[in-house]
């Protein structure tokens, strides 16, 4: 069956996995300025930015003659729910002949996420299943933790694109993979690849740290939240994320009682401090990430929402108080069609030259009346 699925950060793994069940990958293109157009055109309008870029990739590799597209759902009380069945109305519509599934947590219904299993599985049995998953996850997971050392060193870098360079023949590396042991000595080679990049030293009073939040496939998709990292990271900033396909699958496959995951450390923060209401997607993680960034001493933080997301608007409303009690600040931007690169370019000079100069001046930001200024 030719089998194709969303393109969200790096989908090394996937294709990898995906070929192993005996499936014919049609690859995701890389979103581009027509994947966006088409999803834009086809989606309801006031869907969210996310639905309407995959809408595009699922249209590209529908075009390919994809047969079977294979994303994650999400459950709880935002569009994310609906996201698989609008999806394959449009393609219906639209005269496709491609069937979308969607895998939502373990959790919320088993029988139907063993079902899915079941029809997508091929006809590999299911301990081959279970080998080629591990690997999968394996390769994912060390890829995740060598995109979150690139972006801490690539804001020290001296050669421009020197780390980009490396990340695309790691990526490439990881994709001959065929065991755990080839996983774990390719970690090793990338590592080591990395260290080799010169960089610039810097004292440790001099380093800004920024972490980003937000909503899972903004922060993930480069084209959607116009290569952030990399903006920042050229300024010297290092940044950390808080949302990346290993995190996710674990923080969703493993039962909650043994769940040792951070991310539900924070959620119980949040509810602590802020707010017990879960309204959708991450807003519950989202805020207790911005508080353990605070916690850990950031500088700043960037919040990620696509136009008009439930779930980060409200997240959103409590920017604010939470820059205020935890003394930091937040800035939040909003991702869609129409956002440029110089406008998030212009904010985020501005935002780093704010954290910058309250780390000089630490009483700075005191002073400042936190309101609406930085919510844009
Ligand atoms: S979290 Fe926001 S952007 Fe994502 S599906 Fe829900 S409403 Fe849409």
């Amino acid at each position: 069956m030719k089998v194709a699925f969303p393109y969200m950060g790096c989908v090394t793994a996937y294709d990898w996995f995906l070929e192993h069940l005996g499936h014919k990958v049609v690859m995701p293109p890389e979103p581009t300025q027509r994947t966006i157009d088409l999803g834009v055109k086809y989606a309801p309008e006031f869907f969210c930015y996310p639905f309407k870029i995959m809408l595009g990739t699922y249209i590209e590799v529908a075009e390919k003659g994809a047969e079977l597209i294979i994303s994650s759902g999400g459950c709880g009380p935002c569009r994310a729910g609906l996201y698989g069945e609008v999806h394959q109305r449009v393609l219906d519509h639209l005269g496709f002949n491609t069937e979308v599934v969607i895998f939502d947590s373990l959790f919320q219904d088993p029988k139907d996420f063993f079902r899915k299993v079941l029809s997508v599985k091929n006809n590999t049995s299911l301990m081959s299943v279970l080998k080629y998953f591990s690997i999968g996850f394996k390769m994912v997971e060390d890829m995740d933790a060598i995109q979150r050392k690139i972006n801490i060193l690539r804001a020290y870098e001296i050669n421009r694109g020197d780390f980009n360079e490396a990340f695309s023949k790691i990526k490439k590396m990881y994709r001959k993979c065929e065991s755990k042991k080839d996983v774990l000595k390719t970690t090793v080679e990338a590592n080591a690849m990395l260290d080799k990049i010169p960089i610039r030293k810097v004292r440790e009073e001099e380093r800004i740290r920024v972490g980003i939040v937000g909503e899972i496939y903004v922060i993930m998709e480069r084209c959607a939240n116009n290569s952030i990292e990399e903006k920042l990271n050229n300024l010297g900033v290092e940044v950390e994320t808080v949302q990346d396909i290993s995190s996710w699958v674990k923080h969703n496959l493993i039962p909650r009682r043994f769940n040792k995951e951070k991310s539900w450390q924070v959620i119980e923060k949040a509810k602590r401090e802020y707010t017990p209401l879960n309204v959708g997607g991450h807003d519950l993680e989202n805020i207790g990430w911005m508080i353990d960034f605070a916690e850990r001493g950031f500088d700043g933080i960037v919040h990620c929402m696509p136009f008009g997301c439930l779930p980060e608007l409200v997240t959103r409303s409590i920017i604010p108080q939470i820059s205020k009690d935890k003394n930091i600040p937040i800035l939040s931007l909003s991702f869609d069609e129409q956002i440029s690169s110089a406008n998030v370019q212009t904010r985020l000079e501005a935002f780093i030259d704010l954290a910058k100069n309250k780390k000089k001046k630490p009483g700075l930001f005191e002073e400042f009346e936190f309101k609406e200024a930085a919510i844009v």
